[in-house]
C-alpha cells in the first residue's frame, strides 16, 4: 500500500494527479455541480458531444423504444445468444454511411482498437503509428506483440524513412487518426494511402473525432478525400459526435467476418445494450440528413478562434472544432483549468502522458451547444484569466 501512496504523491508533485468530478446534471452544454454555496453552472468545453445529439429527442425516443422492446441488456456475447437483428441493421447503415462494404460493432472505440489490432498483426509483423495516436491504439499494439515504430506527428518523410528501413517481410500496418483529438489537426490521408501502397502495408484510420463532422453526409474525412475504398480499416465511435455509445470497424466483408472470428474484445464481451444501439441508429440517420449541423459547428469554431485572436492569443489556430491552447508545463495547465472552472468555464488540462512532455495544454472542444453570442465573452474571460494568473499561452 505504501507503493500506491508513493505513486499518488509522485503524480501530485509532477502535476499529473487525476481526479473525478461528479456532476449533478448535464444539460444543453452546461454542467451543474452542487456545492455548499449553492449550485455552480459551468459551460462545458470538454465534451465530444460535438453535434449536441446526446439529448436530442430523436435519439432519446429511439433509445426508449429499443429499451422497451428488447430490455436492458442482451445477456450474452453476440456469438452466444446476445445477437439482435437491430445490431445488423446498424452495421449495414454504418457501412453505407462510411462508404464501405461492411461494418462490425464493438463495445467502445477502446475495445475496437484493442481487439482489432492484435487480430491483424502479431510477432514478426511491424506497426507504424503516429506519435499522437490515441492510447487505445497503443494498447492494441502492445497486446499484438508486433514491432512498434512511432513516426513524428503527421511527418510523412519520417514515416517513409521508417518504412524503408524497417518494413521487413512480415505484415505491415500503418495506423493514424484522421482528426487528432489533442491537436485538432488532420492527417494527410491521400499521401498515407500512397505510402502504404508503395510499401505493401495495410492502413487503419481512426475517425473517432471526424465522424459526423466532415463530408456531405457526415461520413468523415476519408469520405471527403474520396478514399473510402483505399483505406483498409476504419474505426469510429458512437460516443462522440453521434451522441451515443459503442463503436464500429468498417471495411470489407472479409474484414468483418475475420474480426468476428478473431477479435477477442468482440468474441468475449457482452453485446451492446439495445437502448444504446437504438440511439446510435437514430444518430446515424439524423447526421446524414442534416448537413447544416456540420456547417454550424464549423462556423462556431472559426468564430471562436477569431475571438481568441482578437483577444491577443498568438500563433496559428488549427483547422477544426478542437482548439488546443498550449501552455507547456503540466502543473500550470492544471492551475489554469482550475481557475477557468472557478469563472464558469469547464476546460480540461491535458497533460503527459496523454500528450508529450512539455506540451501540456487546455483544450476547448466546440459543440452545437455553444451559442455564437456567448463565444466572444468566453474568449474574453479566458484570456483575462490567463493574464491575471500571468500564464503565457499560444495556439
Ligand atoms: N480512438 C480515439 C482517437 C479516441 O479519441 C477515443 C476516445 N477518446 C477512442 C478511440 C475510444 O473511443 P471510446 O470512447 O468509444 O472508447
Amino acid at each position: 500500500m505504501d507503493y500506491l501512496k508513493r505513486c499518488l504523491a509522485d503524480y501530485t508533485e509532477a502535476g499529473r494527479y487525476r481526479r473525478l468530478r461528479p456532476l449533478d446534471a448535464r444539460r444543453d452544454g452546461r454542467l451543474v455541480v452542487a456545492g455548499n454555496a449553492g449550485d455552480q453552472s459551468l459551460l462545458d468545453f470538454s465534451s465530444n458531444d460535438y453535434l449536441a445529439l446526446s439529448q436530442h429527442p430523436d435519439l432519446v425516443r429511439a433509445s426508449r423504444e429499443a429499451l422497451e422492446r428488447f430490455g436492458t441488456g442482451v445477456g450474452a456475447a453476440r456469438l452466444m445468444s446476445g445477437d439482435l437483428a437491430i445490431f445488423h441493421q446498424l452495421e449495414r447503415e454504418v457501412a453505407d454511411f462510411k462508404g464501405c462494404a461492411a461494418a462490425l460493432l464493438f463495445g467502445s472505440g477502446y475495445m475496437a482498437n484493442v481487439g482489432m489490432i492484435p487480430a491483424l498483426v502479431g510477432r514478426g509483423d511491424v506497426v507504424f503509428t503516429d506519435r499522437l495516436d490515441h492510447a487505445s491504439i497503443y494498447d492494441g499494439c502492445r497486446l499484438a506483440g508486433a514491432r512498434l515504430l512511432r513516426f513524428r506527428h503527421n511527418d510523412l518523410a519520417h514515416l517513409e524513412e521508417l518504412l524503408q528501413k524497417e518494413r521487413g517481410a512480415g505484415r505491415g500496418l500503418v495506423i493514424v487518426e484522421s482528426l487528432y483529438s489533442m491537436d485538432g489537426d488532420i492527417a494527410p490521408l491521400a499521401e498515407l494511402v500512397a505510402l502504404k501502397n508503395r510499401y505493401s502495408c495495410q492502413l487503419l484510420v481512426d475517425e473517432a473525432h471526424a465522424t459526423g463532422i466532415y463530408g456531405q453526409h457526415g461520413g468523415g474525412l476519408i469520405q471527403v478525400a474520396g478514399l473510402a475504398d483505399q483505406v483498409d480499416m476504419v474505426v469510429g465511435t458512437f460516443g462522440k459526435a453521434l451522441g451515443s455509445y459503442g463503436a464500429y470497424v468498417a471495411g470489407s466483408q472479409e474484414l468483418r467476418e475475420y474480426l468476428i472470428n478473431r477479435a477477442r474484445s468482440f468474441i468475449y464481451s457482452t453485446g451492446l445494450p439495445p437502448a444504446v444501439v437504438g440511439a446510435s441508429l437514430a444518430a446515424v440517420r439524423l447526421v446524414r440528413q442534416h448537413p447544416e449541423m456540420r456547417q454550424q459547428l464549423a462556423e462556431r469554431a472559426t468564430y471562436f478562434k477569431e475571438c481568441l485572436i482578437k483577444e491577443g492569443l498568438p500563433g496559428n489556430p488549427g483547422p477544426s472544432h478542437i482548439v488546443p491552447v498550449m501552455i507547456g508545463d503540466g502543473a500550470t495547465a492544471l492551475r489554469l483549468a482550475e481557475e477557468c472552472c472557478r469563472v464558469g468555464l469547464f476546460v480540461t488540462a491535458i497533460r503527459p502522458p496523454t500528450v508529450p512532455e512539455g506540451t501540456a495544454r487546455v483544450r476547448f472542444s466546440l459543440t452545437l451547444n455553444h451559442r455564437l453570442d456567448e463565444l466572444a465573452e468566453v474568449a474574453r474571460l479566458f484570456m483575462a484569466t490567463c493574464h491575471r494568473l500571468q500564464i503565457s499561452v499560444s495556439f
